[in-house]
């Protein structure tokens, strides 16, 4: 847990989120902008920094894909989906505490900007 960050301050209870659902090792909260008509955060409740820091035998990656899925059945997302993983500046990442965007409830345009 490291103080400064948001998303561990969220996962800790310390700064009000709307929970979509909630394990042992994950939490999914909705996105305070929503970029579509369903925004949801998943994101571990360990700090990891983002993608490149993932350890590559951390088994968090199967538990955040698991949530990702249990998201889109509990949201209705059943005519699809879009799971964006933002890293590093380039990638547009703004919150450096890895999360998957769930973005759904209309049709995703491609490419991204
Ligand atoms: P990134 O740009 O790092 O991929 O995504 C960060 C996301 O976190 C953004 O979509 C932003 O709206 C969202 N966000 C930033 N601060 C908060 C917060 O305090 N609460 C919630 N629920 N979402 C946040
Ligand atoms: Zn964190």
């Amino acid at each position: 847990m490291e103080n400064t960050c948001i998303f561990c301050r969220i996962a800790q209870g310390d700064v009000p989120s709307i929970r979509v659902l909630e394990n042992e090792h994950v939490i999914a909260i909705r996105d305070v902008n929503p970029q579509a008509p369903v925004h949801v955060l998943v994101l571990p409740r360990k700090h990891i920094a983002g993608l490149t820091q993932l350890p590559a035998d951390d088994p968090i990656w199967n538990y955040l894909v698991r949530a990702v899925q249990d998201v889109a059945q509990r949201e209705q997302l059943s005519g699809g989906f879009r799971t964006v993983v933002n890293d590093g500046e380039d990638g547009g990442q703004t919150v450096p505490h890895l999360h998957l965007h769930v973005l759904g409830g209309r049709a995703m345009n491609w490419p991204p900007g």
